[in-house]
């Protein structure tokens, strides 16, 4: 579902980001990519959007070889990644409703489907009939319907639990594993130590943009 082979990063400037970084991340595993501040995450996450291209190496992601794709194809592979960011990214002035259904407005879904999808994936996440302020566990759950909402292949979730306290870390990454068992690929930046070595999945830990770890059921490494 996800290969990179022999990716390096290197930044205008001379920074190397990432170093000969080889993953294969298989349909339906369930990854954490940890690593401490500066490791390259945040980069390999971006590389994993497109929003970045690698300055060697190749990306395949969907069954799209990034280093070909056209112009045209970027959208399709985008839309079969659900993205969930640490600071949530909703929309401030819309409803939870708008804030999902959004994400199929976008993408041109016919309105009666999205009558329908948008309030199943409110109930998936536990937020079917919330109406007041949400907290930020809440609004995490919000943005996960909205990662779910177009039926993605694969999540990314950058740092999904680093504005959340314990409680509610834990509620999100127990809403991932359920959608992971569903056959969806999941894919976690973290460095929350507690959680990675709880659940006890796939690790993979980076140092200065190179991988010094990849384990079956891993836990975390401390580097600091
Ligand atoms: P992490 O998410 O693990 O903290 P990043 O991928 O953000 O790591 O950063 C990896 C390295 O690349 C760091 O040394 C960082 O300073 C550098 N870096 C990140 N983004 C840029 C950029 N846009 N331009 C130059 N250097 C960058
Ligand atoms: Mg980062």
């Amino acid at each position: 579902m996800i290969e990179l082979e022999n990716v390096s990063m290197t930044y205008p400037g001379g920074i190397e980001a990432l170093k000969n970084v080889n993953i294969n991340i298989e349909k339906g595993e369930f990854v954490f990519i940890v690593g401490s501040s500066g490791s390259g995450k945040t980069t390999l996450f971006k590389l994993l959007l497109k929003e970045l291209d690698p300055t060697a190496g190749n990306i395949t992601v969907a069954g799209y070889d990034y280093s070909k794709i056209k112009n045209k194809d970027i959208p399709k592979v985008r839309r079969r990644i659900g993205v969930v960011f640490q600071n949530f990214r909703l929309l401030k002035d819309r409803t939870i409703y708008e804030n999902v259904a959004f994400a199929q407005r976008v993408i041109q879904t016919p309105a009666r489907y999205i009558r329908r999808r948008v309030p199943a994936m409110l109930t998936l996440v536990g937020l079917a009939d919330k109406y007041k302020e949400l907290e930020g566990g809440e609004q995490q759950r919000v943005a996960m319907a909205r990662a779910l909402v177009n039926n993605p292949d694969i999540i990314l979730a950058d740092e999904p639990t680093g504005n959340l306290d314990p409680k509610n870390s834990l509620d999100i990454m127990n809403l991932l594993e359920d959608i992971n068992k569903r056959g969806t690929t999941v894919v976690v930046v973290t460095h929350n130590k507690d959680i990675v070595n709880e659940m006890k999945k796939r690790v993979i830990t980076l140092k200065k943009g190179v991988i010094i770890s990849d384990e079956k059921e891993g836990g975390y490494i401390d580097e600091d």
